[in-house]
């Protein structure tokens, strides 16, 4: 007969083969938390960065080729879990996971970061598009664009507008934007946000609402500093509302 201590232990939890679609920070923790747990961790990533950040478990990098090829892998590799901790705006893998976890006959987590909620003090014009957010931006205005280095030429038509960009990695090709200044580096703390937009002297700082901690700084700096935040809103069907 069990004893009692032996009655009072949880069951152990059988270890998974998880593929993690990641690219973000919470899916690089969630990998350490997984492998911690003692689960045959994957992650995925679309090879947009450069020099990506260690993660735990294993690493594959590039594109599936689309939703079956995906699921072809998740088969052949014999995954029982998928998990989705990609970044809210990055909508096509998000999609694929959908069907190829059907296909492949997975379940699949979706883990997609919570959006920034307004508080007040916040002074956020709300747009619901990248070609919103260039247009609404007033003749004279000084705009920080936190925004990907594909998102930026967008705003290249607005020549009454001056731009400061930051990024990470360098741009492959110059950007098309008639006035700016590019900074490189990542987003800091409140008081270093709050310093850089003083010493560009920004006006209005334009942002999509990718919810997050590593880049929320920059909305309290700005709430200090009494500037507008346009703030693009997310893709129609959020999961993570
Ligand atoms: P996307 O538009 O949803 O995806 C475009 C294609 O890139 C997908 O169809 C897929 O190619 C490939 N892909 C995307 N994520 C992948 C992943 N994790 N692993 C393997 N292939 C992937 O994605 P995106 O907006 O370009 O974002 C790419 C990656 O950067 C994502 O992992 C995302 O988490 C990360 N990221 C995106 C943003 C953003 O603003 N969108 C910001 C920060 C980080 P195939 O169809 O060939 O499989």
């Amino acid at each position: 007969m069990a004893s009692k201590a032996e009655k009072k232990k949880k069951p152990e939890k059988v270890p998974e083969k998880i593929l993690i679609l990641g690219g973000t920070r919470e899916a690089s923790i969630l990998a350490g938390e997984l492998v911690a747990a003692g689960h045959d961790v994957s992650t995925s990533l679309a090879g947009r960065t450069k020099e990506p950040e260690p993660i735990a478990g294993k690493l594959r990098i590039g594109g599936f080729g689309g939703a079956e090829k995906l699921a072809a892998f998740l088969t052949r590799e014999g995954f029982t879990r998928m998990i989705d901790a990609t970044h809210p705006f990055a909508e096509k893998i998000s999609a694929n996971a959908i069907e190829a976890a059907a296909i492949a006959n997975i379940p699949l987590d979706i883990r997609l970061r919570k959006p920034w909620r307004k508080i007040p003090g916040d002074q956020w014009i709300e747009v619901m598009s990248l070609e919103e957010a260039r247009d609404i931006l007033p003749t004279g205005a000084r705009a920080l664009l936190a925004l990907g280095s594909q998102h930026i030429n967008v705003f290249a038509s607005r020549d009454d507008v001056h731009f400061v960009v930051r990024m990470v990695d360098k741009p492959e090709e110059p950007l098309t934007l008639p006035r700016h200044d590019v900074i490189m580096m990542k987003p800091g703390d409140v008081a270093s946000e709050k310093a850089l937009f003083a010493s560009h002297r920004l006006t209005h700082i334009v942002s999509r609402n990718s919810g997050g901690k590593g880049a929320q700084a920059k909305l309290a700096a700005a709430r200090e500093l009494g500037l507008p935040v346009v703030m693009i809103q997310r893709p129609i069907l959020d999961k993570a509302e």
